[in-house]
């Protein structure tokens, strides 16, 4: 399957299985209802340059996840990242077309 920023300018495909990082949870960074996914880094492309791609370290982890963040520069979407010290990509529902959360339903730790 596959999925963009708002924009267009950004699309990735994904080849595997996508797991719910949290079954319950808002994504923590756009504020939108929208669980968060899991992805193994060798089932992830990037379709499109990594033009508008923008990437911030997370320099700390006072009030929020221990994850870096990835946005579009164009629309500011957030996009996947790499979970510093995993192998799996974090992204949000909403970016995936013909996300049905009903086909993902095991929950995995990410440690
Ligand atoms: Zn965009």
């Amino acid at each position: 399957m596959r999925g963009s920023c708002l924009c267009g300018k950004v699309v990735f495909e994904i080849n595997g299985e996508l797991t719910i990082a949290q079954p319950d949870g808002r994504a923590q960074c756009c504020g939108l209802d929208s669980a968060e996914l899991l992805v193994e880094k060798k089932d992830f492309v990037w379709l499109t340059s990594l033009r508008y791609v923008k990437t911030y370290q997370n320099q700390t982890d006072i009030g929020s996840l221990p994850y870096s963040r990835s946005f579009c520069t164009n629309c500011g979407t957030c996009l996947p990242v790499l979970i510093d010290g995993t192998d799996f990509y974090i992204l949000q529902s909403h970016l995936v077309e013909h996300y049905d959360a009903s086909e993902y339903v095991a929950a995995k730790k990410v440690s």
